[in-house]
């Protein structure tokens, strides 16, 4: 009797379907921050919102900050990180989503002011779901996510700005994180001319294999000498550092040419003069992968499933398990991670 019933069916007869495991961010009454894997009970679903059962969801720099209570971040309390995810419509009255379609979520709340991806079923609003762009597989959309969106944001700015293949060196910096890497990757894919910087001296063949042209260390892109203007050198630049880094790069980059600035590893604070824009014609432009138009989101997400499409980015991917996170967040933090963390949740 009990072969001839589906997967799913089982699961609902043992009353697994109502409950969801999830990595819970506590704040104690003393402050103190603590994560820990719960078990809870599924409610009914609203009315207009859709039950998805996540299949992937991914570790980014802003989730460790989410998951350690960040206050810039983590909005509310207990909150379920997890700014990315990928899964399947289990439940939905809905006009765009049946049961089966295969979805991402993306909306700035998620993981932050609403509980995000680290959890085995979301319940959100059917406005916050994409569905997954044809062409690519679960595992592919989530290996690139938030990092690789945001990374082909950073680089069409650049094209948009009319940037040229031989117009010289382009500096990545952070390259080896999730944005980074990929900025590297579409880079190279788009003939540019890639200069990766990186902390990570073991990783130089990696990113050379990856498409940087050459590399060079994090100190080299770093100079908190007071000179307004140093030798201009970079045609563009990605900048995923922030900081000293990032002022560094701006006064480094040539007359009229573009930095896009996305990140803040390296410090949220921007000290600079007004040289490198009023003696130089350097354009500084903010990257936010948040606060983007629908339209917008589907171009970029157009753009990686055709002619930006990467091959093999699931190689970049180390898949861990929810309980296997806790590890991960602390290298993020620390700027160890090469490549996408992603969490496997089903
Ligand atoms: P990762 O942690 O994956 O990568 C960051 C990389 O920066 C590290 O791998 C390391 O690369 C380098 N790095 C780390 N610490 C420092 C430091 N103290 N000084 C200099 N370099 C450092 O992060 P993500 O790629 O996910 O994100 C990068 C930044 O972009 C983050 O600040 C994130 O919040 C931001 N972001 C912003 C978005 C937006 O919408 N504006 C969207 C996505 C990300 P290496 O060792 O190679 O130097």
């Amino acid at each position: 009797m009990l072969k001839d019933l589906h997967p799913s069916d089982f699961c609902e007869l043992i009353g697994l379907m109502e409950r969801s495991k999830a990595l819970v961010v506590h704040k104690l009454d003393d402050g103190t921050i603590t994560r820990v894997i719960e078990t809870r009970n599924l409610t009914e679903p609203r009315e207009d919102w859709v039950r998805v059962r996540i299949k992937y969801s991914a570790l980014n720099y802003k989730d460790a900050l989410a998951a350690t209570g960040n206050p810039g971040v983590a909005q509310k309390f207990p909150l379920v990180p997890g700014i990315d995810a990928v899964g399947e419509v289990v439940d939905a009255i809905s006009s765009r989503f049946s049961e089966g379609d295969f979805v991402m979520v993306a909306h700035p709340d998620f993981g932050t002011r609403t509980d995000g991806g680290y959890s085995q079923f979301v319940d959100v609003p059917e406005s916050w779901l994409v569905k997954l762009p044809e062409g690519l597989t679960p595992l592919e959309c989530i290996t690139l996510g938030t990092a690789g969106f945001t990374a082909a944001q950073c680089v069409k700015a650049l094209v948009d700005s009319g940037l040229e293949p031989d117009d010289g060196e382009v500096v990545v910096t952070g390259a080896t994180g999730g944005v980074g890497i990929f900025a590297v990757m579409l880079l190279r894919l788009l003939r540019y001319q890639v200069v990766a910087a990186t902390g990570k001296a073991e990783r130089h063949d990696d990113l050379l294999r990856l498409g940087a042209s050459r590399i060079v260390s994090r100190e080299d892109v770093f100079d908190e000498s007071p000179r307004p203007l140093l030798s201009a050198k970079w045609s563009g630049a990605v900048d995923t550092v922030g900081g000293s880094t990032l002022a560094t790069v701006i006064r480094s980059t040539k007359p009229h040419r573009t930095v896009t600035a996305c990140g803040l590893v390296g410090g949220h604070e921007l000290k600079l003069t007004v040289y490198p824009f009023i003696l130089r014609g350097v354009s500084l432009i903010g990257i936010d992968s948040a606060l983007v138009s629908t339209a917008d989101r589907v171009e970029i997400w157009r753009l990686l499933t055709n002619e930006w499409r990467l091959n093999n980015v699931i190689d970049l991917a180390t898949l861990v398990p929810l309980e296997g996170l806790e590890q991960s967040i602390t290298e993020i933090l620390q700027g160890k991670i090469f490549g996408r963390v992603i969490v496997r949740l089903d």
